[in-house]
């Protein structure tokens, strides 16, 4: 199981020093079963790095470009987060799509050179409320997927899937564990990856009935992974289910 914590433009320096410092000693017990993963903004991966050197949790960027090196302002490369001791990356995330004009393509090629390069990758898919009250999930899901894996062919276990259905991402709605379960079987069926993550609202409350389920491999966590103490829940939660 792997749980990530995505911070989104939360914490700086010190606040994450702070939550970084506090995350092993909370963790302690933590099965060795689940792995975890926090991803602080730019600007705070290093002191998250530093402040877990040596621990057992690993720091993820929440984006990464596909190109070495070059004139992409804004962007950040592959061998700058590998020489923060980065060990990996989220792609695609939903709110890249929204806002920023994240596509298939380029969410494949952003995850196909972090794979390329030893960083894990976390490969956000997902269908808004529109696609999905006009029947579009799978149609949806089917795209953003196959685009990962022309990329990706041959994932590892470095590279894993997040479903995060937009509209619960951020809103209190959560999919039901029906839900999350039909949507990561049908991903499986796609793609021969490793992990497929729920992400949407995820919750200390709310954790065990997703996490529960068979295609459930862990969970990407927005807002519930800003406070110490309901990350290092549901991370007990995953542990308690993987030891079961
Ligand atoms: C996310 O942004 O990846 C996410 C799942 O956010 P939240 O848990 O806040 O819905």
């Amino acid at each position: 199981m792997l749980i990530a914590g995505n911070w989104k433009m939360f914490k700086r320096p010190g606040e994450a020093a702070d939550f970084c410092g506090s995350l092993p000693g909370e963790l302690e017990g933590v099965a060795d079963g689940v792995s975890v993963v926090v991803a602080p903004p730019f600007t705070s991966l290093q002191a998250a790095v530093e402040a877990l050197r040596a621990r057992p949790v690993a720091v993820y960027a929440q984006n990464v470009h596909w190109d070495r090196e070059g004139a992409y302002t804004g962007e950040i490369s592959v061998d700058m987060l590998q020489t923060l001791g980065v060990a990996g990356a989220i792609v695609g995330h939903s709110e890249r799509r929204q806002y920023f004009g994240e596509t298939d393509e380029t969410a494949a090629r952003r995850a196909q050179t972090a794979f390329e390069a030893g960083l894990g990758v976390i490969a956000c898919v997902g269908e808004t409320l529109e696609e999905r009250e006009a029947g579009e999930t799978e149609a949806v899901l089917r795209r953003q997927v196959e685009a990962i894996a022309v990329a990706v062919p041959e994932p590892d276990t470095a590279l894993a899937v997040a479903y995060e259905p937009v509209w619960a991402i951020g809103t209190g709605r959560t999919a039901t564990p029906e839900i999350a379960q039909e949507a990561h079987a049908f991903i499986r069926s796609l793609y021969a990856v490793d992990q497929i993550l729920y992400g949407g609202s995820v919750k200390p409350e709310n954790a065990e009935e997703l996490l529960a389920q068979a295609h459930v491999d862990g969970a990407l966590v927005g807002g519930a992974s800003l406070d110490v103490h309901s990350f290092v829940a549901i991370c007990r939660t995953a542990a308690r289910l993987s030891r079961s």
